[in-house]
Parts: C-alpha cells; sequence; structure tokens
C-alpha cells in the first residue's frame, strides 16, 4: 500500500505562468542605467529589487533560509522531500544575472530585481515550452500509467562525478543507498513493462570530507566544485534537500545533498518500522540532481514531493519518471 501524500506545488508548471506574467510587466524595469552594487553581507528580497549587483555575499528568505548568491551568471537551485503531511520547503532558485541584479524564485514567484526576474522567467518559460502536458488517467495505482514529470530547467552535460560524507549519517547503508539511487536513472532502465535509455551519467568517487554546501535551514552556500552528499539538520519536515549550481545556458556543475538526520533511517537494504527507507529517498533526490522537478501527489511517481516510511516503491520509477529522464538525456 502506499502512503499517503500531501502537500505538493507544481513549481515548474506554475513557474511558467508566473514567467508569462512578469514577461508582460513592464519592459522599462531594464533601463540601462549603471547598476549600483548591493551593500555587502546579507541582503533581503526588498533589497535586492532596486536591480543592485551582487559579487559575493548572501540572500535571506522570508521563512529563514539564507543562499549564497551565486557567481554572476550562475544560479543555484534547491528542491527537497518532505515527511507527508508536512509543510513543504518552497523551491527555490536564485539566479545572478550580473549586471541586471538577482533574482530569486520561490516556488511560483519570482522576486527580487524586477529585470533579472524578468529575464530569468522568459528563460525559464522557455524551456518548460518543451515540456509535454501531463496526462492523468484514475487508476488504483497511477505509477505505471501516469505520465507526468516536470523538469528544473538545468541538466547535466557529463557525468556528474560525487562524494560521500558518512559524518553524522544516520544509516550505514547509506553509501550504498545513495549509489544505487543515483544508478536507477541512467542507462538502460526497464521499469513499468516498458525499457527506456538514458545518457544520465553519475560515478562516485569515494569518502569525502568536505561538507555539503547547505544550512541547517536547508539553503545553499558557495559553489565549490566538489558535489558532495551527507547528513545533517534540515528543518523538520524535511527528509533532504538537493542544492545543484548550474550557469547560464542551464548546464550543471556542482550537485550537494543533505539528509536530515533527525529522522530515523533504514540502515540495511531492508526496511522496517517507523523509517524512512534511504534508497527510496534518494532516488527522488538524484532525480533532483539530474533536473527533475515535482509532480503532483497522487500520480504515483518517485517524483511525487513526500514518501512516508519504508516506501520502497519509490526505489523504482514510475512512469512518468522514464518519460521525464529519457526526455531529459
Ligand atoms: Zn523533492
Amino acid at each position: 500500500m502506499r502512503p499517503v501524500r500531501n502537500g505538493f506545488t507544481a513549481g515548474a508548471v506554475i513557474a511558467l505562468a508566473a514567467g508569462l506574467t512578469i514577461g508582460a510587466a513592464p519592459a522599462q524595469a531594464a533601463t540601462p542605467t549603471a547598476a549600483e552594487h548591493c551593500v555587502d553581507g546579507t541582503l533581503t528580497l526588498r533589497a535586492l529589487q532596486s536591480g543592485c549587483t551582487v559579487a559575493s555575499g548572501s540572500v535571506a528568505l522570508p521563512d529563514g533560509r539564507t543562499f549564497t548568491v551565486p557567481a554572476p551568471g550562475e544560479s543555484v537551485a534547491a528542491t527537497s522531500s518532505s515527511v507527508p503531511g508536512a509543510a513543504e520547503l518552497p523551491e527555490v532558485v536564485v539566479s545572478n544575472t550580473g549586471s541586471s541584479g538577482v533574482a530569486v524564485r520561490i516556488d511560483d514567484v519570482w522576486k527580487g530585481s524586477s529585470a533579472a526576474a524578468s529575464a530569468a522567467s522568459r528563460a525559464a518559460a522557455a524551456r518548460e515550452a518543451t515540456a509535454p502536458t501531463a496526462t492523468t488517467r484514475a487508476a488504483a495505482d497511477p505509477k505505471c500509467t501516469n505520465r507526468s514529470y516536470a523538469t528544473t530547467g538545468y541538466r547535466w552535460a557529463g557525468s556528474v562525478q560525487w562524494y560521500y560524507n558518512e559524518s553524522g549519517q544516520k544509516s550505514t547503508y547509506a553509501k550504498d543507498a545513495l549509489r544505487k539511487a543515483a544508478n536507477a536513472w541512467t542507462g538502460t532502465i526497464a521499469a513499468c513493462g516498458t525499457t527506456v535509455t538514458s545518457t544520465a551519467r553519475n560515478g562516485y568517487l569515494r569518502l569525502a570530507t568536505q561538507a555539503p554546501g547547505l544550512t541547517d535551514r536547508g539553503g545553499c552556500t558557495s559553489s565549490n566544485g566538489y558535489s558532495v552528499m551527507g547528513w545533517g539538520k534540515l528543518p523538520a519536515g524535511t527528509l533532504g534537500v538537493t542544492c545543484v549550481w548550474y550557469d547560464g545556458s542551464g548546464v550543471a556543475k556542482e550537485s550537494d545533498q543533505r539528509y536530515a538526520t533527525g529522522y530515523k533511517w533504514s540502515s540495511t537494504a531492508a526496511c522496517s518500522g517507523g523509517r524512512f527507507d534511504t534508497q527510496a529517498v534518494a532516488t527522488h533526490e538524484w532525480g533532483h540532481v539530474y533536473g527533475l522537478a515535482h509532480v503532483k501527489t497522487g500520480t504515483g511517481q518517485v517524483m511525487q514531493p513526500s514518501g512516508g516510511y519504508c516506501d520502497l516503491g519509490a526505489r523504482t520509477l514510475g512512469l512518468g519518471d522514464l518519460t521525464g529522464i529519457a526526455a531529459l538525456y
């Protein structure tokens, strides 16, 4: 039996709608006056509205998360998975356009510099316009009949080379679980009575001591060139968060993940009792790494925003997951 899942927001689809709205907003926002530097330190969304430029620093969101502003021309996206019924952390993209300032997308709404938001939302809308419309059919278990998928707007040009930091791990099986999760999306994938070929690739390198670039509130810090998966605090209700840094063309260059130490996790290949299955949650988080966003609760896909205890079904892809990864790669 599949668990009840709640609390979904169709981020990518709504982002398209928001993009069109903002795109139609005043073009004079992009007046060619010389942009000023923002004040140093931690910036609010309000402070970014002027379109001031940021070479380094952080932006603080109303929910308490802070994100280190990526280098000019680059963006960072944070996506997560949550426990059923918990308030979901909104999807966030921080996009530094350089001369037009910094735009921040929180679920469906772009904030920050209006010129940067217009540019970022137009780019997102152009990418989303190629995504097929989701189809939904009534079925007892829609996992193998529902073709829904959504994309984040980035993808990898090559293999995701990654490390694992076992510090604080709540599952001795986690490294193996992550490797299986990463490989669930690659190569020849047979599921739901169909077979697809995905050119998504990853390579596990070795244990690392670098910490994943995330904060205790689930924000993303700066890119350091190492994709590291590990453990740490996260807000209540959040099981895992994936940060991905990418360039202005949507080419990803680094991804870090943090899994929540505040929950009980399966410590073997099996899972029992009030624990979350490490491999199942990691399969979802790796979907984010490769560029997939959330689909609606009830679609039966790995990319639903939340999963319950020992949700072993989420170790294997649904039809929408298969369709999405094959479309991206
Ligand atoms: Zn997620």
